[in-house]
């Protein structure tokens, strides 16, 4: 619900942003090119923003476990879904305390998590390594115990129920009352609607359009550890790592790390290795010599918000992207709200904090 991109980063993003060691991390060749999304990027940072933007996001993410729970009813997906605690990990209780916005705001939205301290997190976890004196706990927390699965077995469910799907590349959209899409075999598909949904890529398909977009690649790492000696309980926030380490089906993952680079980059074995120290710190016992990594792309807009709706001057082409950290919880939303539009019905929410036009 909160955005990663929170007041408390003010202080501390020029220094980190520049630091290899640190989990927010920019090639600084790629600062000229980032600068315009950096600015209102750093702009939205501010307090005052805070409130806002996470009531925007309350609207996509309030109902998000049900969402997914409702869609994956009956298909192989359910297996995948698995609700219990978050246990966010501080160092000492003032890490916690110290950010007060951050805990008013969750407040506000009805968050009071549980705060346990160092003997109640032994207790529940053993294996814990002593970095970590002081955790809050939130209750009714949905995560996949495998996403690749899960999305493969959605799609399986699709199809069988007769959705079709022509796999290529994009490479020209048209609008007007029957826009296109032509492919890089230069197939040209017509229809009513079309929604463009191309994550980090979609800014030169919008600009196609005359609409001007930005969602830039907040990089992301993943580092896996198969058939662990033992897992977690329950996810862990490790808030100093900015790592989330999941217990999955026969893998323990950590998953975090932001860096600003180009799409085609060669990922950072530095940045693999971050996560890799945020496992000793939290399980120091963990054999972790065999590890798989991989680096993905988060779309995000300068205000964490995703770009929905239909952009001025070209109201046949949907826009829905910008997921960023989220994008996977609040998938299903953006594709119910967007698929209401398509049908020309008017979703009860208020989508003009999304338009493509606010940028
Ligand atoms: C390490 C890491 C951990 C994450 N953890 C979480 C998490 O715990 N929870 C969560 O909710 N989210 C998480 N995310 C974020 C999440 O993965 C993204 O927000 C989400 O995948 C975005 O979905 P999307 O459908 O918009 O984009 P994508 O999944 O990237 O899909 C976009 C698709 O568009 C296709 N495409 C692009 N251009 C074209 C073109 N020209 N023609 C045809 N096709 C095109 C691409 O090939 C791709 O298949 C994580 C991300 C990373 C990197």
């Amino acid at each position: 619900m909160m955005p990663v991109a929170s007041p408390s980063l003010v202080r501390k993003a020029p220094a980190m942003i520049l630091d290899p060691g640190s989990p927010l991390y920019m090639r600084w060749f790629y600062l000229p090119r980032l600068l315009p999304w950096l600015i209102p990027f750093f702009l939205n940072l501010s307090p005052s923003r805070l409130g806002p933007i996470t009531e925007v996001l309350s609207q996509v993410t309030f109902d998000c476990n049900d969402q997914h729970m409702a869609l994956a009813k009956g298909t192989a997906a359910e297996r995948h879904l698995t609700r219990g605690e978050l246990v966010t990990l501080y160092g000492q209780e003032d890490d916690y305390r110290s950010d007060r916005l951050t805990i008013e705001i969750r407040r506000k939205f009805g968050f009071e998590p549980r705060c346990i301290g160092r003997n109640e997190l032994r207790e529940r976890e053993p294996n814990l390594g002593p970095a970590y004196t002081f955790a809050t706990v939130f209750d009714d927390y949905t995560w996949l115990t495998s996403p690749g699965d899960y999305v493969a077995n959605l799609f399986a469910h699709y199809c069988a129920q007769g959705g079709t799907f022509i796999r290529g590349k994009v490479v020209d959209l048209t609008q007007g009352p029957m826009p296109s899409v032509t492919l890089d075999g230069g197939e040209t598909f017509k229809a009513d609607k079309i929604t463009l949904t191309a994550s980090v890529w979609s800014g030169p398909l919008a600009k196609k359009l005359g609409v001007k977009v930005k969602v830039t690649a907040e990089r992301g790492y993943h580092l896996a550890l198969n058939n662990p000696a033992f897992t977690a309980p329950q996810p862990y926030m490790v808030t100093d790592a900015k790592v989330v380490v999941t217990p999955m089906q026969n893998q323990l993952r950590g998953a975090g790390i932001v860096e600003f680079a180009g799409i085609d980059d060669p990922a950072r074995e530095e940045l693999v290795a971050l996560i890799r120290k945020a496992f000793r710190r939290l399980y120091p016992s963990l054999n972790i010599d065999e590890m798989e990594s991989w680096m993905g792309l988060r779309p995000t807009t300068p205000d964490s918000m995703p770009v929905l709706g239909e952009a001025r001057g070209a109201p046949n082409v949907l826009h829905a992207y910008g997921g960023q950290h989220i994008g996977l919880t609040i998938g299903l939303k953006l594709g119910r709200l967007v698929a209401e539009l398509a049908g020309g019905r008017t979703p009860n929410a208020n989508l003009v904090p999304y338009s493509p036009d606010r940028f």
